[in-house]
């Protein structure tokens, strides 16, 4: 079977020039959209994301300032500084960069970014508010994962699709985005008892553990689609998703890159949700 790529580039190409010029618009009209960056890390991986997020803003006209605390800054710190950035009505958006200090929970400390700002979606408000299906930002990767699929025109309702993964980040928000999308949606972990067996008879199956060739060609159903939202470090410094793709390809109908997949389109929408949230602000 031929295993067709769905590749993020174009739908990330068509997403960034719309917020390029809405950014440009804001501009003239006064300000342009800014976008606070906090980190509490000396992660490389961390590092590397960051860099690419200001290159980013900085192409689409979107101030980005990133604040470092340390890698040994307090959950009281933390939030403190991100209530400060809260309140500066010259911060539009804000992102809480991960890993945070050992000892703290991103649970303990998201609540203190405003849910207007909140463009990744992370606060216990935001993700409440897509649980019940009103208005607020979506986590991003869990957002171009629907994006993508729905760009390759890929249905979803009635569809059985099977998340593989459950953090607040990707895999839960992923699944009520999905649930919204009318699809059935089941949602596995590391726990899961025999995941071949549920994934392999899944429409759609989206991988999203952050485990190198967790999922192999006997975890998907012939014809099936596979999404792969991993980004891991390879032996060979460069980045793999969870996706064996050597075994799935030929028997996926089709298959998302890593890179060149979920990744760019994260990024894309990231800076959208910065734009609408700067617009709101002008418009509040
Ligand atoms: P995470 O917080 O570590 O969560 C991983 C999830 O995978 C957990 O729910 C875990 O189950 C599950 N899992 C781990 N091993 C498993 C196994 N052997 N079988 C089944 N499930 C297993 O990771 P995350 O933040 O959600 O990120 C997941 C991946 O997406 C990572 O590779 C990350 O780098 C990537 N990512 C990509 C983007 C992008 O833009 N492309 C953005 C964000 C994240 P338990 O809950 O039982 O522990």
């Amino acid at each position: 079977m031929e295993t067709v790529s769905l590749t993020g580039k174009e739908l990330a190409a068509a997403i960034n020039a719309d917020t390029a010029e809405r950014a440009a618009a804001l501009t003239s009209g006064g300000r342009a959209p800014r976008l606070s960056l906090v980190v509490a890390n000396d992660d490389p991986a961390s590092a590397w994301y960051v860099n690419s997020l200001r290159k980013a803003a900085g192409r689409l006209g979107i101030d980005c300032d990133t604040v470092d605390l340390g890698a040994d800054a307090s959950a009281d710190t933390i939030r403190s500084e991100l209530s400060t950035r809260s309140a500066d009505p010259e911060t539009d958006a804000i992102m809480l960069q991960t890993p945070l200090p050992a000892g703290v929970h991103l649970d303990d400390v998201s609540s203190a970014i405003a849910a207007v700002k909140d463009v990744d979606g992370v606060s216990p408000l935001s993700l409440g508010l897509l649980a019940t299906g009103l208005d607020g930002f979506v986590p991003a990767t869990a957002e171009a994962v629907v994006e993508l699929l729905t760009h390759h025109q890929i249905p979803l309702s009635g569809q059985h699709v099977a998340v593989v993964g459950r953090s607040n980040v990707v895999g839960k928000p992923l699944a009520q985005l999905l649930l919204a999308r009318n699809a059935t949606v089941t949602v596995c972990h590391s726990r899961t008892t025999d995941l071949a067996a549920v994934t392999s008879t899944a429409d759609v199956v989206v991988a999203a553990a952050g485990r190198i060739g967790l999922i192999s060609g006997e975890h998907v159903g012939s014809g099936a689609v596979v999404v792969d939202v991993g980004t891991n470090e390879a032996p060979d410094g460069g980045i793999v998703g969870d996706v064996d793709v050597d075994t799935v390809r030929g028997v996926a109908s089709a298959l998302s890159p890593v890179p060149g997949g979920v990744g760019p389109v994260t990024t894309a929408l990231l800076m959208r949700h910065v734009v609408v949230a700067a617009e709101n602000a002008r418009t509040a």
